[in-house]
């Protein structure tokens, strides 16, 4: 037992780096989603394994028995431990209180007539999808709980239903929000069957049985069902949440509810005594489901309910669990206090959090803490900036994540409590669907929508928290989403936006998408096409499993695979730069010249090009056709170098049309749509700008009115003309940086973080073209490209799209693939609009306007429009 003072157990901070020593420097905020398991704990489990042999239990030998009895004592321990009396209780072991929800769902859906089925709206999603299983379902918020509880029963059609299933959470997941334990036998009062005899049960007497979700209110408090005559007749935890560790959930089942299992028809191994399975006869006899007595033959009813082989190892880990928790922090009501005083403080700390004008930097959506409503230890709320406009999740996310801290935003599998949090309407969020909108995906379009943010952040603390976490993330918020001045609300655009002593610096092509650049030599005209430099993102590596492709923002070591465009010997050559000797002088070609045989075509056709059977593979969840190399040697030298299993894929020739390339996916598809039909329609989502998951995609002007609330399709307003001629004429999107404006970046690095810290270096950005003022001149100033429209390259005329949205992924070195928090932090802090982080610009070819000197340009071929080249040292102008 620990010795502490107070509700705070401050020997947690004397331990915790022992014992969680995973967390470093993280800032772990998701105990709802799961807590951590202990040094202790492991250590327990690992010993446990290695002293004892453990066989299956269903069997006789001496290993199965000794696993037999270690399931039945943890089993009784684990009762134990929820202060539920063995005679009144069974538990039953599954693998996570889903699966707890499921089997209960097994049995009604079983019973004759079926069931129906309530649900309160603060529901977890696994306990929404039992409706589809019921004859009818209504879902409930809780005055109206409360009222049928009060004997007003709510309005749903019972004709031949016997059986209510009601199903609530003892603490919603979403915001902490606690509910009365007493609605399960208040509800069981209401239908006058309170003796409990199972003769009632089978009787066709109208019953309404009570489903407790604990999973996230046992996590870090005392679920006590020391009084069997009011207790639910089903409870349902997740251990992993209480202890981290093991996977496994548990159903406690009441015990006069335990006839309600009798109509479940599956068995499986471990819970049937006999089966016939012979042709002339199929017939068994499942435990306890034949004779006539009351105890079932001496089965208890997990004997029943556990099909299969139980999961032996992680019951053993329970068992080391349930002591190791103990030794370590007590009681759960040592726990319950512990974070109860943290989220006091998490909540006072953000409702402390004021603008400088005053307006509050956080909306909470959880209950207060002063009152005797308030939660558990989690705090939901959305974050807005000093004008009251709503701060984007996925921004929000990146920022965390750069910060190492771990939380979890968006709908957090309570679409109920998020609906009623938000104040959203049913076809609001069927809008929010067609817009791309998904549970549990980064990959969502804006997640602002008409002015309503579509998601909460959700802090959530655990038994092993600090004070110290809690302050850090205050601290986080402080710096960077308090304050007006985080927000800039002049935009810093210089009024001179004509220029001309401008070069380019260097031109980069990257050859496989995500992997390292090729700078183009000085000397060397490089082509541009309609779909971009020539050889930019001709490739592209894609895991061998799912087929999407693979992306830096998750493995930051692609930056270490480093290509170059050999055209004297018609090869990319690649190596690997990565720390390990080994590697030094390996390296792996690839002919430029696309040769069909290289590709991966179906065994069964020797005529069809590679092209026409191509597997499709994926970027950003969007089908593209890539073809995948068969060459082991070629795959196996990139998967080995990122330790990764992936295949080389290529776009197929032509780079239009069907063929999409990578980064312009989205965009192919809008003018694909629009081209068909020559109107101008508006496809579904074609205002949505998803996250970049590669290296810039995501194009967006900064003077442009975020069209988000405009959800009518049909109708075409100003703000999607402008947005889609932007998409249209973005065939060939090409990234742009300015170096006056990289210094001025660094330049704010060195004020934000000291004159030592290192200036960061263009390549982060992945550019294509890099400009700069000649050597020695005076250039446009910092940031000037953001009111450019127009390039002149030489002799090539060039449209620019808009500025490129930012994430973390620029805080890779593209040397060493190290990780750091610039230039993004500083970049958030100066380079914000709407909450959006912006640097550089897309652009593209104008093949319309190539040679200013000469008027017949638009229909006389010239060589440059025949062949538009740029070069290093070109000079640049522009408009
Ligand atoms: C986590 C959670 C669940 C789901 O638990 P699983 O272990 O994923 O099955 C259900 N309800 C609540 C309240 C939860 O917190």
């Amino acid at each position: 037992m620990t010795g502490k003072m107070g509700p705070y157990n401050a020997s947690v901070e004397a331990f915790r780096e022992q014992e969680y020593s995973m967390l470093k420097d993280n800032i772990y905020l998701d105990h709802a989603g799961t807590t951590l398991y202990s040094r202790s704990l492991v250590d327990r489990f690992a010993a446990d394994m290695m002293a004892n042999l453990l066989g299956n239990p269903h069997a006789a030998s001496a290993s199965s028995q000794a696993a037999g009895h270690m399931i039945e004592d943890i089993r009784l321990r684990t009762l134990q431990f929820f202060h539920a009396d063995p005679a009144e209780f069974d538990l039953v072991f599954v693998l996570n209180a889903t699966a707890g929800a499921k089997l209960v769902t097994e049995a009604f859906r079983a019973l004759p007539g079926g069931f129906t089925y309530a649900y309160h709206q603060a529901c977890h999603t696994s306990l929404v999808g039992v409706r589809e299983e019921a004859r009818n379902a209504v879902c409930l918020p809780s005055e109206e709980v409360e009222a049928w509880a009060a004997g007003d029963i709510p309005e749903m059609e019972h004709a031949g239903v016997t059986h209510t299933l009601f199903a609530y959470p003892a603490q919603s997941n979403m915001d902490g929000r606690r509910f009365p334990f007493s609605w399960a036998h208040r509800l069981r009062n209401q239908t006058g069957s309170v003796n409990d005899k199972e003769e009632d049960v089978t009787h066709n007497k109208k019953h309404i049985w009570t489903l407790l979700d604990a999973a996230a209110y046992a996590a870090t408090s005392p679920l006590n069902l020391s009084n069997a005559a009011t207790a639910p007749d089903f409870t349902l935890v997740s251990f992993y949440k209480i202890f981290g560790f093991p996977d496994l959930g548990g159903l406690i089942v009441r015990r006069p509810a335990e006839p309600l299992f009798d109509s479940r028809r599956y068995f499986g191994g471990g819970t049937v005594d006999m089966v016939v399975c012979a042709p002339q006869e199929q017939w068994h006899a499942t435990k306890g489901g034949y004779g006539s007595d009351s105890n079932r033959n001496g089965y208890a009813l997990h004997d029943r309910l556990e099909d299969g082989t139980l999961p032996v190892h992680n019951i053993a880990a329970l068992g080391a669990a349930l002591d190791t928790h103990a030794a370590l922090f007590g009681s759960m009501s040592c726990i319950s206090a512990h974070a109860s005083f943290l989220a006091d403080r998490l909540h006072h700390g953000l409702v402390a959090l004021h603008h400088g004008n005053g307006s509050p930097v956080c909306h909470i959506y959880s209950p207060d803490r002063n009152t005797e409503d308030a939660g558990g230890p989690i705090v939901a709320f959305n974050l807005q900036n000093a004008r009251g406009a709503w701060i984007s999740l996925a921004e929000f996310d990146k920022l965390a994540t750069l910060k190492k801290i771990h939380l979890r935003t968006g709908g957090v599998c309570n679409p109920g409590g998020v609906t009623a949090a938000l104040g959203l309407a049913p076809w609001e969020l069927r809008r929010n669907f067609s817009r791309g909108l998904r549970c549990g995906s980064d990959e969502g379009g804006d997640d602002i929508v008409a002015g309503k943010p579509t998601g909460i952040i959700r802090v959530s603390l655990g038994a092993m928290s600090t004070i110290g976490d809690v302050d850090r993330f205050l601290t986080f918020l402080n710096e960077f989403y308090r304050d007006d001045s985080l927000e800039i609300t002049a935009t810093p655009f210089t009024k001179d936006t004509k220029a001309d002593n401008l070069v380019i610096a260097s031109i980069n092509v990257y050859p496989i998408k995500s992997c390292g650049a090729f700078e183009v030599p000085h000397d060397m005209r490089w082509a541009v096409r309609p779909e971009g430099l020539a050889w930019d993102r001709e490739w592209c590596l894609v895991h061998r499993g799912t087929r999407r492709a693979l992306s830096q923002k998750q493995y930051p070591k692609m930056v270490l695979l480093r290509p170059v465009l050999d055209f004297e010997q018609g090869v990319l050559r690649v190596s690997y730069a990565g720390p390990r000797a080994e590697w030094a002088g390996r390296e792996v070609t690839v002919p430029l010249s696309n040769n069909p045989a290289m590709f991966k075509v179906p065994s069964t056709t020797t005529t069809v090009s590679a092209s026409s059977k191509s597997r499709s593979s994926r970027v950003c969840g969007e089908e593209i056709a890539a073809q995948v190399y068969t060459s082991d040697k070629i795959n196996d030298f990139f998967s080995q170098a990122l330790g990764i299993p992936c295949l080389l894929a290529r776009f197929p020739p032509g780079g239009q049309g069907t063929s999409m390339r990578h980064s312009k996916a989205h965009l192919q598809k809008y003018q694909r749509q629009t081209v068909k039909s020559r109107g101008l329609p508006s496809p579904p989502d074609s205002d949505s700008e998803r996250t970049s998951c590669h290296g810039h995609s995501n194009m967006s002007r900064i003077s442009e009115p975020d069209d988000t609330s405009n959800e009518d399709n049909s109708r075409d307003s100003a703000a999607t003309r402008q947005r889609r001629r932007i998409l249209l004429s973005n065939e060939s999107p090409i990234l742009a940086i300015h170096m006056a404006s990289l210094r001025e970046l660094n330049r704010a690095i060195k004020q934000e973080n000291g004159q030592s810290s290192p200036d960061v270096d263009a390549a982060v950005f992945r550019a294509n073209i890099v400009l700069d003022s000649p050597a020695g001149e005076q250039g446009p100033s910092p940031y000037a490209e953001d009111a450019w429209s127009k390039l002149r390259i030489g002799q090539q005329s060039f449209k620019l799209l808009g500025a490129c949205r930012r994430c973390h992924m620029v805080c890779v070195n593209q040397e060493t693939a190290i990780k750091s928090d610039e230039p993004f932090v500083t970049l958030t802090k100066t380079r914000r609009f709407d909450g959006k982080v912006f640097f550089g610009t897309h652009m593209g070819h104008d093949p319309s306007n190539v040679d200013p000197t000469d008027g017949g340009a638009d229909v006389l071929d010239t060589p440059e429009k025949q062949f538009p080249t740029i070069m290093v040292g070109e000079s640049v102008a522009a408009e």
